[in-house]
């Protein structure tokens, strides 16, 4: 990993230190340790960097530190390619800025109203955020002043030019003051960014972050889109419908992993942080706790997790996106050791897309879009673990012991049904809560967004840009069946969900082909094992399979027709669990 640095070798000023502290940042990420030392030293600096590395901490710290307090002019202007990007470089520098007295950030992009970012503006701003076409108007308008800048920000500059604001940025550095200090921020160096810095930039130093470690493969790798307040709720579906025992979750801050070790804890997972602010008898404690599996779910911060050794880690979560690509590698490598195979499932909220690809660019391994468990799924498979336990009980012997406790409740006017319904509900910790199943797809969120019409962007919507939407899906491998799959699964929970024996009759579906595979509740078999056997195998997408009914010793699928003869073919000779199985086109009887 390259060399990072703490925010304190960074010579920052005691109020930027104060609110990094406050934002849970344990190291300066690799962007921010390479950039903020030759931006304070007043460089001009070009910095490969995408969104999601840190980057506009990377340039926002310096350019706080460079503002000189009530000093009512402007003195830092950032550009940026679209109004949700300003919007969101603003936030972050009012937190970074946020004990720093007599520092004031203004936004203004187009689609909002003129005369607001004009009084603004005049109520003494010295940090104003904003895309090309308002900061022209505003300077038309002689309510915006440049010729006192000292630092100008063009983050996304590739992105910017991409939409055609190549000569709007340029009258609008000519109006700044031309002992400016230039800061490029671009995720890649076409020809026309380097033009630009040629002509604005003062012997630039080129900042990025060299990258030299490539993944397992014996770490199945997906991921999930996923609206941003859901995530907890994914991740805690995901953990129950793959029966994972021993997990790592990874977050980019201190606070989050505090927050996501008590919403776990809450959900009645056993799960414990590790940050930098353990002290290392803490520390050894957790780690005792999480090697015995006390404590089945660890969730760190990268910088805690370094030197974490522990073989029979099945999963590792990536809660927050990382911040830089290889720490992506040194996340996942946790899991698939010694020769065991691992699963890394990453949450992906909105705009983190463009910051996936960038990790598949870097460790060139394709990661497939995962399908979310519907509530169905879920209940399907904890009804099979749970039939299992009970089996096991019986088995176990020494029933008699607790007899008089069902004639108590018979007295007490209660059904063995209901006696045995209410115990099933109680062990099973199933609730329900406010996350319908389409209430966690991100991107069924985006497309509502997009219905509601666009225009939300100042010029060219983002949507419509470079970075368009689809993109990374026609990618994908069940790419263009997206939607539909996702309605296709809700349509067979209505149909009846993935089941076992204990869940609805079986109604045939004129588009499925019934299949018998020869595995059953004897194998331990959970209808996730049955998913993933057959949706790895042959490609198929997981959602696409109908009911699955689990019996002691087989079970049986639904396959649309379109996969029948792949599936048939793929399945042949193939294991789930280790066990080698036989799967044949089902008797009509059943
Ligand atoms: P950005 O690339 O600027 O969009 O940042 C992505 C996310 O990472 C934002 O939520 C930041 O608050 C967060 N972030 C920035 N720097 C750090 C850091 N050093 N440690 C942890 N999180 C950070």
């Amino acid at each position: 990993m390259s060399q990072l640095l703490r925010f304190d070798e960074l010579s920052l000023s005691q109020e930027v230190q104060q609110a990094v502290t406050d934002m849970g940042f344990e190291t300066a990420s690799p962007i921010q340790s390479e950039a903020i030392p030759f931006i304070l030293e007043g460089r001009d600096v070009i910095g490969q960097a995408q969104t999601g590395t840190g980057k506009t901490a990377a340039f926002g710290i310096p350019m706080i530190e460079s503002t000189v307090p009530f000093e009512k002019y402007v003195q830092g202007l950032i550009l940026c390619p679209t109004r949700e990007l300003a919007v969101q470089v603003t936030e972050e520098i009012k937190k970074l800025s946020k004990y720093k007295k007599g520092v004031f950030v203004t936004t203004v992009y187009g689609g909002d109203s003129i005369e607001r970012q004009i009084k603004s503006l005049k109520s003494g701003a010295n940090i104003v955020v904003g895309t090309p076409g308002r900061v022209i108007d505003l300077i038309e308008r002689r309510a915006l002043k440049l010729e006192n800048v000292k630092m100008a920000v063009l983050d996304e500059a590739d992105e910017m030019l991409d939409m055609g604001f190549r000569e709007d940025i340029e009258s609008i550095l000519q109006e700044t003051n031309e002992n400016r200090q230039t800061i490029f921020f671009s995720a890649t160096m076409s020809k026309p960014i380097m033009a630009l810095t040629t002509r604005y930039q003062n012997n630039p130093k080129l900042v990025k972050v060299v990258k030299n470690e490539i993944t397992n493969a014996n770490i199945e790798q997906l991921y999930f889109d996923v609206k941003g307040r859901a995530k907890m709720e994914v991740m805690t579906r995901l953990i129950d419908f793959y029966g994972l025992k021993l997990m790592l979750v990874f977050c980019n801050q201190k606070k989050k992993v505090d927050e996501v070790v008590e919403e776990l804890q809450l959900r009645g997972y056993a799960a414990e942080g590790l940050h930098g602010d353990l002290r290392q008898q803490q520390r050894n404690n957790v780690m005792s706790k999480f090697r015995s599996g006390v404590v089945t779910i660890l969730v760190a911060t990268d910088v805690a997790a370094r030197g974490l050794d522990v073989d029979n880690v099945d999963a590792v979560f990536n809660y927050d996106i990382p911040l830089d690509e290889e720490y992506y590698v040194h996340r996942i490598g946790r899991t698939g050791r010694a020769g065991k195979s691992g699963k890394a499932f990453t949450l992906v909220v909105g705009a983190e897309r463009n910051r996936l690809r960038e990790i598949m660019n870097y460790t060139k391994v394709k990661i497939d879009k995962g399908v979310i468990p519907t509530f169905s799924d879920v209940v399907g498979v904890k009804k099979g673990m749970f039939i299992e336990r009970i089996q096991n009980a019986i088995e176990g012997g020494d029933l008699e012991l607790f007899g008089d406790v069902l004639e108590n409740l018979h007295h007490a006017g209660f059904s063995t049904e209901q006696i045995v319904s209410a115990l099933v509900k109680m062990n099973m910790g199933i609730t329900k809560n406010e996350f319908a199943d389409e209430n966690l797809d991100g991107e069924i969120e985006r497309q509502q967004r997009r219905n509601e019409g666009g225009g939300r962007f100042d010029r060219n919507s983002r949507d419509s840009g470079r970075r368009g939407e689809g993109r990374f899906d026609r990618n994908n491998r069940d790419s263009g069946r997206r939607g539909e799959g996702r309605f296709e699964n809700r349509r067979s929970d209505e149909r009846g969900p993935r089941t076992d024996k204990a869940g609805k009759p079986y109604r045939k579906d004129p588009n499925m082909v019934r299949m018998f595979v020869n595995i059953g509740f004897n194998e331990k078999i959970s209808p996730a094992n049955i998913v993933g056997a057959f949706a790895g195998e042959s490609g198929i997408p997981g959602n696409a399979l109908g009911q699955i009914d689990i019996f002691d010793k087989y079970s049986f699928v639904d396959v649309p027709k379109e996969y029948a003869t792949t599936v048939l073919d793929k399945m042949e000779g193939a294991s789930i669990k280790g066990k080698r199985v036989n799967v044949e086109v089902a008797k009509p009887a059943n």
